[in-house]
């Protein structure tokens, strides 16, 4: 079995596709010596005999060896040196690499072959004897450290003691004889620390240095590192030795990366930076301060003119922004590395649409380079990115943005500040639906307990705003008004910065920027729309929330949470009274009060939905929600209804529940309460009139929640008809509406077939089906959760992304059940799983008609939905 690949003399047994044998980086190498671009010579061992190493207890396989020794004959011959050899010595660098990269899994080992012999040698032919001895200190320190195991910085102390005793500032100011010193002390730590000498034995450098290649694959940092990225632990590491190229010969010699456009921004312009007389771990260790790329050309012109060659063939080869490293040797330019460039969103969309404008790509490939995870940065203000700034604490990501204001901890208080103009941070243990109103006046919200799909992090979410949840380390004090992380205090009216993309809190103000929508954007964004075959709806509950989302081209609403109008202004007063109510007299009366809010609330979003689909959710949530808390409340309500205090109070304690979320709610509400749902229905059917009449064009849909058995359907479907019919009479129009349901318990899932007669939609709510199926209470999951997606139980949190083989089964079987009674019936998932690519590529896996998601996620859904169907 072949498992070493040979590159060099303008030829390479490898090629660019070859990443997963080789990895990213010996793919690299192969394909650019292909193209007659200058790269040192070398060779790759594939991932196999890593992979194979492991699976015969850290042996290499059979013939692996020889090869490697076969290859490096081959090197000697292309290099005109050999290795182990005082009178004219090879130096290899050893480079893992992984199919992608992954910074922080294994150093790379420069200068390896250099011994007390050979570094006379090389500095005889050099004729530089201070360059082989600082080369060869430098070999010994990141041998030692890397595969030794010796801490790197005991050799700095040592350097330092040295450049102390001759007055040296800089590395630089050392001369041959100090080096000489210092790489004597070097070998005496070794000793010291490890009871034996430093490894004169060139092949045994060589072996070791392949041996801690393959086995940094499982030290910690690639493991975490794996574990975050989603990358499995079976595809191994190729090691690459290739032969030294030197920047730190002098001043015609140097080390540099760059990008064939700029990373950041995405402007079409060569971007990097470089460092003369260096090698190339100096660049990232920051001991100098490198230079901008453009200077190359004052430097050295005619390689500034040979790179420019270089990286414009090599974009143009690859179609894509490269990430390139570069190293030249007296004069002479070397490639050393080439990959597709990490960038920011921004750049992301710029590139792309300039990629395809300039003919390099089609549209297809332009869209599956924007991430549609990633595109969520394009659309909240954000930290500007120059900024430095000291974290207090760390929370979760629960809605992206970064917002800055000051501290309040009750929502009146974010709605007072608020309203005098000044920006808040609402931070509480948890937010309930109470706190809306303060929820909207805040910048942002940040709270204690709760996951992801807490109350504050759903509704911040929808309502576009930042929110950091499960922020534990925090701890309020309301009494004093103030809260305390880490021994520091933090007080009502401070400063503080969330940064809802990665959970941090940071006191006092940083510098935000809006990025802005771009014109690209939108226009990668019209490409997706050509090739997603998945519709995409928007959950909106308010006229402006609908105008937003149609803005980021939603195609209608998938939910519109009626109850949410409750909370509004002294609505609420209104629906308290409704539900305080002991006669069905009363109650009517207090919905009467409710129902012009109500309707007024359709029109507006009818209007704004013009031409497209509104799904309507009849009442939902437990009634306690809407219940009074304080006193002051219960005063209020007995005033407007004539109902005595203590009748309230004892009221409210009848309507608490043990388990509200499996309580007295949804269409359990509708059937127990006719005439709430049956006020909500004559609402939305008149403001679906008045519309009409109007001339805009609606398409209500009326949506009954929590059904778990279709008898429950059957009975509210009737009614529904019956107000529609007669609302239509009394107008007379026509409005073509229809009636169908959430499917969001086990059961509803397993009858589908039976509900499917009298539901002419099935919108999945796959929060509470999530919920219901896992028997989770996403309220109170935060606590334990996250242990199971640590341990790998579930691979993600099943709240954020869809349980595909669980709740995803359930939701694929009622899809097929609902159809096979009802071929027509369109079918939808409303729940926060419909803004999460993952489960989007799922959904269009199974054939659903739609994704309905918050507004601000109808681009992130829109180019998912793309990518689903590429
Ligand atoms: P990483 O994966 O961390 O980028 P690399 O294997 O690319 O690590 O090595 C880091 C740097 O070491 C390179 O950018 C280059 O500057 C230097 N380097 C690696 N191999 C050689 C070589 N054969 N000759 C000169 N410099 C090298
Ligand atoms: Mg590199
Ligand atoms: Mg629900």
């Amino acid at each position: 079995k072949k498992y070493v690949y040979f590159f060099g003399n303008g030829k390479a047994e490898g090629k660019g596709d070859m990443k997963d044998l080789l990895g990213g980086k010996g793919a690299g190498l192969a394909e650019m010596t292909n193209l007659g671009i200058p790269v040192p010579p070398g060779f790759t061992i594939t991932t196999e005999a890593c992979i194979e190493y492991y699976k015969n207890n850290k042996q290499y396989p059979e013939g692996m060896w020889e090869q490697a020794l076969e290859a490096l004959k081959r090197l000697e011959e292309a290099v005109g040196k050999k290795f182990g050899d005082p009178s004219n010595p090879l130096l290899v660098s050893v480079r893992s690499g992984a199919r992608v990269s992954m910074p922080g899994m294994m150093d790379t080992i420069l200068n390896l072959g250099l011994n007390d012999e050979t570094v006379k040698g090389l500095a005889e032919i050099s004729n530089n004897e201070r360059f082989a001895y600082d080369s060869y200190r430098r070999f010994i320190q990141m041998f030692c450290d890397v595969v030794l195991g010796i801490e790197h910085n005991k050799f700095e102390r040592v350097l330092d003691k040295v450049k102390e005793n001759n007055g040296a500032k800089f590395d630089t100011d050392l001369g041959a004889e100090d080096l000489k010193e210092v790489v004597e002390l070097y070998k005496e730590l070794v000793e010291e620390e490890l009871g034996r000498s430093f490894p004169q034995d060139t092949m045994e450098q060589l072996r070791l240095a392949i041996n801690a290649v393959f086995e940094s694959w499982n030290n910690q940092r690639a493991i975490t590192y794996r574990k975050i990225n989603k990358i499995p632990d079976d595809w191994g590491t190729a090691v690459n030795i290739v032969a030294m190229v030197f920047g730190n010969m002098g001043n015609d010699s140097g080390t540099g990366v760059a990008f064939t456009r700029n990373p950041s921004t995405g402007e079409k312009e060569f971007f990097g930076e470089f460092l003369i007389n260096a090698q190339g771990e100096d660049v990232v260790a920051g001991i100098r301060t490198p230079e901008p790329i453009a200077k190359l050309k004052e430097h050295m012109p005619e390689v500034f003119k040979q790179l420019e060659e270089v990286y414009k063939k090599l974009e143009k080869h690859y179609k894509d922004m490269q990430d390139i490293e570069f190293t030249v040797e007296k004069g002479k330019l070397y490639l050393l590395q080439t990959r597709s460039g990490k960038r920011t969103a921004r750049a992301a969309v710029k590139i792309a649409y300039d990629m395809y404008k300039e003919g390099l790509i089609d549209k297809k490939t332009a869209v599956l380079r924007v991430q549609p995870e990633q595109v969520d940065q394009l659309l909240h203000p954000m930290i500007d990115p120059n900024e430095k700034y000291e974290v207090l604490a760390k929370g979760l990501p629960a809605s992206p943005g970064a917002a800055v204001g000051k501290v309040v901890f009750t929502a009146e208080d974010a709605e007072q500040w608020a309203e005098r103009g000044e920006d808040v941070i609402l931070v509480r243990n948890e937010t309930s639906p109470e706190d809306i109103g303060g929820m909207n006046a805040a910048k942002g919200i940040l709270t204690v307990t709760g996951g992801m799909t807490s109350h504050a992090a759903v509704v911040a979410r929808g309502m576009g705003k930042t929110c950091v949840a499960g922020c534990g380390t925090i701890r309020i004090d309301e009494e004093n008004k103030q809260f305390e992380v880490d021994g520091k205090i933090v007080k009502e009216g401070d400063f503080i910065t969330i940064n809802g993309s990665t959970g941090e809190v940071i006191l006092g103000k940083v510098k935000l920027i809006m990025p802005e929508l771009s014109g690209e954007f939108a226009e990668i964004l019209k490409w997706a729309d050509e090739f997603r075959k998945l519709g995409v709806r928007t959950n909106a509950d308010t006229p402006k929330d609908s105008e937003i989302a149609r803005g980021f081209g939603a195609e209608g609403i998938g939910l519109c949470r009626t109850e949410h109008m409750f909370f509004e202004g002294n609505r609420i007063d209104a629906v308290r009274e409704m539900i305080l109510s002991d006669t069905k007299e009363d109650r009517r009366k207090a919905l009467e009060k409710i129902k012009p809010y109500q309707k007024e609330d359709f029109i507006g979003i009818f209007k704004a939905m013009d031409g497209l689909p509104v799904t309507i959710r009849l009442l939902d949530p437990p009634l306690h929600e809407f219940l009074p808390h304080t006193d002051e409340d219960i005063e209020k309500i007995s005033k407007a209804s004539g109902i005595s205090t203590e009748a309230l109070k004892k009221k409210v304690e009848e309507l608490k529940e043990f388990n509200p979320m499996l309580g007295h709610r949804g269409c359990r509400l509708g059937l127990t309460y006719p005439e709430v749902y049956e006020m909500q229905v004559y609402a939305i059917m008149e403001a679906a009139c008045e519309c009409k009449k109007e001339g805009i064009d609606v398409k209500p849909e009326i949506m009954i929640p929590l059904v778990g058995h279709y008898k429950e359907l059957a009975i509210l479907k009737e009614m529904v008809d019956n107000v529609a019919k007669e609302v239509m009479e009394q107008y007379g129009v026509e409005v073509e509406y229809l009636v169908g349901t959430m499917i969001e318990l086990p059961r509803a899932a397993l009858t589908a077939d039976e509900i499917a007669q009298y539901a002419e939609f099935f919108s999945f709510g796959t929060n509470d089906l999530t919920q219901t199926t896992l028997g989770l209470s996403r309220d109170d999951s935060g606590k334990f959760l996250p242990y199971y997606v640590e341990k790998g139980i579930y691979k993600e949190d099943p709240f954020v992304s869809i349980d595909q083989s669980g709740v995803g089964q359930l939701v694929e079987m009622g899809v097929k059940k609902g159809r096979n009674t009802r071929p027509d019936l369109k079918t939808g998932i409303c729940g926060e799983h419909g803004g999460d690519p993952e489960s989007i590529y799922f959904c269009h896996k199974i054939g659903l008609n739609y994704v309905s998601c918050s507004p601000y996620r109808v681009p992130v859904a829109r180019l998912a939905a793309a990518h689903a169907a590429l």
